[in-house]
C-alpha cells in the first residue's frame, strides 16, 4: 500500500518560490566587484532568476545543458543558482583560482555552453575563451555601461542587458528530482580533476540537514555571511539553506581581507558566518591589531581544513563567538559532520570541552560513517582506533561525472581519503589526509596535531607539518612556519614550545621558516607543492 501524500519532487525552484512568498522582504546584501554595497531581497532575486531562466530559453539551452560561472559571492551569482538549476539546466561553478589551463580542461570536460563571469575575471576569460570549445555564449556580470568596448571575446554581452530584456514571470518546470542540478570539480591534486554531479534531491536534502539546530542552526532571525565561496561546493549549501529558512544573506564579493569582512559583519549585523581557517586568521589578526570587538556575531562555522585550537579559543574567549568545527568534501555536497555539543558535555570544564570542540563533529542525519583498518575490517568507535574514513548517504556521490560506470565505492561506501577516529558518542576526529600521515618508527604522527601546537604560539601565523625521509625512523616531522610580522620567534623557541604538549617523539625535528606556504584554489595548504619546494632539504643530523 502506498502512502496517500502529495507527490511533489524536491526541486531547487521550490526554494526560491518559498523564500519569495514567505520571506520576500528578507534582504540579500552584496559587496560588489564595482566596490559598492548592493541591496536586494528574495522577491527581487526570484524575479531576476526567472529572467535568467527566460534568457536561457531564448538561447536555446536544453534540459541538463551546463551553464558555467566564474564569480564571487554576490546577488547575481545567487540568481544564476536558482535560474539555471530551477529551469532544468546544470550550474557549473568554475574555480577562478585554478590555473587557466585547468579551467580550459574543466570547461571542455563539462561541455559548458554558457559562461557568466565577474569582471574581475575578464583577464582569465580573455586568456581561455578561444580554447573553451563548447562555450557559445559569454556573459559579463555587470551593467551594459561597464562592458569594455573591445574585450576580444566574441558576442560578449552584459548580464543586465541579457536578462533585462526578459519577463520576470516563468513557470518553473517539474521534473524528476534525481535530475542533475549543479556540478563542482575537485581540486585534483593527483591526475585530472573529477566532478561531483549533484541532483535536485541531494541538494535539497543536504540543505535541510545543514539548516538544522545541531548543524548550522539557521533561522529567519539570522543574518548569514558565507565567506566560503559559491564557486566551491555551492558555499557549503548555504544559498539553499538560506532560501529555505528566509534568513538575511550577506555576500562579501571579492573583498575577503580582515578589514572588509569585519566592516561587513558590523554594518549588516551578521550573526553567523562561514569560512575556512585562513580567512578567519586574517579577520582575527585585523581585530587583534585594532583592538576591535563584534556587536552581532554569535557563531561561525569553520571547515575545509582542520581548525586550530588557538582559533577556537580566540573566537570564544576574546570575542564571545561560538565556533562550530565542520568537516566535509566536494564528493559529499559537502557537509558530513558538524561539532555541536550534547547535553552530557555542557558541564565539562573548559579543557575537556575544548577536546570535544576540536573534533570534526558528529555525522548529520543522512551521512553514515565508518573507519576501517588496512584489511577493510571495521574499527571500534572508541576515540582511539584510527583508520580510513568511509561515508555513505543520499548526498554522497556514487560515481564521478563521465565516470562511465566506474564506481569509487567500496562495498557501497565512499572512501574519503581521510584518516580518523570516532568516539563512543559518534564524534569523528580527522588525524590526517591519508597521504599526509607521517610514519615514524612504525608509529603514526598526525600532522594536524603538530600544526595545531605551532599555531597556538603567538609568533606563528601559519604552520604546515610534513614528513621528511629519515634513515632510521623512516620519516620524521618538520614544521614549516610563516612568522607573524614583527615576531622574533626562533627555531629553538618553537621546539621548546612543544615540550610537555605532546609525546617527545612527536616533536618535530626541525623548524623551517618561510615567507609563505602555498595555498590551493580553496585555501587549503598544498603540502605536495611544499614537499616539492623542499625537495633539497635535509634533516639536521642528530
Ligand atoms: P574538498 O573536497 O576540496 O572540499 O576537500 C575535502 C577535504 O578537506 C577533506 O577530505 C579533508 O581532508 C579536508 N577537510 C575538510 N574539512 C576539514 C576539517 N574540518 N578538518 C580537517 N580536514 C578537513
Amino acid at each position: 500500500m502506498l502512502g496517500l501524500m502529495q507527490d511533489q519532487p524536491l526541486l531547487i525552484s521550490t526554494l526560491i518560490e518559498f523564500s519569495q512568498r514567505h520571506h520576500g522582504e528578507s534582504e540579500v546584501v552584496s559587496r560588489r566587484v564595482e566596490g559598492d554595497i548592493h541591496r536586494s531581497n528574495y522577491k527581487q532575486i526570484s524575479a531576476r532568476s526567472k529572467q535568467v531562466a527566460n534568457a536561457l530559453d531564448v538561447m536555446g539551452l536544453q534540459f541538463s545543458d551546463r551553464v558555467a560561472t566564474l564569480a564571487w559571492n554576490g546577488y547575481r551569482h545567487l540568481e544564476l543558482y536558482f535560474g539555471v538549476s530551477g529551469s532544468g539546466r546544470v550550474l557549473h561553478t568554475l574555480n577562478p583560482r585554478l590555473h587557466p589551463d585547468q579551467i580550459v580542461w574543466i570547461a571542455n570536460h563539462a561541455e559548458d555552453q554558457v559562461l557568466c563571469f565577474d569582471m574581475s575575471f575578464l583577464p582569465i576569460v580573455q586568456a581561455v575563451h578561444s580554447r573553451c570549445t563548447t562555450i557559445k555564449h559569454f556573459v559579463a556580470l555587470c551593467d551594459a555601461s561597464r562592458l569594455p568596448a573591445d574585450s576580444g571575446i566574441p558576442g560578449l554581452q552584459s548580464y543586465e542587458a541579457w536578462i533585462g530584456a526578459q519577463p520576470q514571470t516563468y513557470s518553473w518546470p517539474s521534473f524528476d528530482e534525481n535530475s542533475a542540478s549543479s556540478m563542482c570539480y575537485t581540486s585534483g591534486t593527483t591526475g585530472n580533476p573529477k566532478a561531483a554531479l549533484y541532483s535536485h534531491r541531494s541538494t535539497l536534502l543536504h540543505a535541510l540537514a545543514g539548516a538544522l539546530p545541531d548543524s548550522l542552526n539557521m533561522s529567519a532571525r539570522d543574518s548569514v555571511l558565507p565567506v566560503v565561496p559559491m564557486f566551491h561546493v555551492n558555499a557549503w549549501g548555504l544559498p539553499y539553506s538560506a532560501a529555505m529558512t528566509g534568513c538575511k544573506l550577506v555576500f562579501p564579493g571579492p573583498a575577503m581581507d580582515g578589514k572588509s569582512i569585519y566592516e561587513l559583519i558590523e554594518s549588516e549585523s551578521v550573526s553567523f558566518a562561514a569560512g575556512v581557517p585562513t580567512v578567519w586568521q586574517m579577520l582575527l589578526s585585523h581585530m587583534q591589531t585594532g583592538g576591535l570587538h563584534f556587536s552581532s556575531l554569535k557563531r561561525t562555522v569553520i571547515g575545509g581544513s582542520a581548525c586550530p585550537p588557538a582559533m577556537i579559543t580566540a573566537f570564544n574567549d576574546l570575542y564571545g563567538v561560538e565556533v562550530l568545527h565542520a568537516w566535509g568534501m566536494t564528493e559529499m555536497s559537502p557537509l558530513g559532520t558538524v561539532c555541536t555539543l550534547k547535553n552530557k558535555h555542557m558541564d565539562l570544564d573548559a579543557d575537556e570541552m575544548m577536546k570535544v570542540r576540536l573534533k570534526q563533529g558528529r555525522g548529520l542525519y543522512g551521512v553514515d560513517m565508518k573507519i576501517i583498518d588496512d584489511n577493510g575490517a571495521e574499527l571500534p568507535w572508541d576515540g582511539k582506533a584510527y583508520g580510513d574514513l568511509l561515508v555513505k548517504g543520499p548526498w554522497v556521490i556514487k560515481e564521478y561525472f563521465k565516470g562511465e560506470g566506474a564506481s569509487p565505492l567500496v562495498d557501497g561506501w565512499f572512501p574519503t581519503g581521510d584518516v580518523a577516529t570516532i568516539d563512543a558518542d559518534g564524534y569523528m576526529q580527522i588525524t590526517d589526509r591519508s597521504k599526509d600521515v607521517i610514519k615514524s618508527g612504525g608509529e603514526w604522527i598526525s600532522s594536524i596535531d603538530v600544526e595545531n601546537i605551532a599555531m597556538a604560539h603567538p609568533g606563528v601565523a601559519m604552520a604546515a607539518c610534513i614528513g621528511m625521509k629519515h634513515p632510521k625512523w623512516d620519516e620524521r616531522p618538520v614544521v614549516v612556519v610563516v612568522k607573524r610580522p614583527d615576531s622574533e620567534l626562533t627555531r629553538e623557541g618553537l621546539l621548546s614550545f612543544y615540550e610537555g604538549k605532546t609525546a617527545k617523539w612527536q616533536i618535530p625535528d626541525d623548524v623551517i621558516f618561510v615567507d609563505a606556504i602555498p595555498l590551493g584554489g580553496t585555501g587549503k595548504m598544498q603540502k605536495a607543492k611544499l614537499r616539492e619546494i623542499l625537495s633539497d632539504y635535509r634533516l639536521p643530523v642528530a
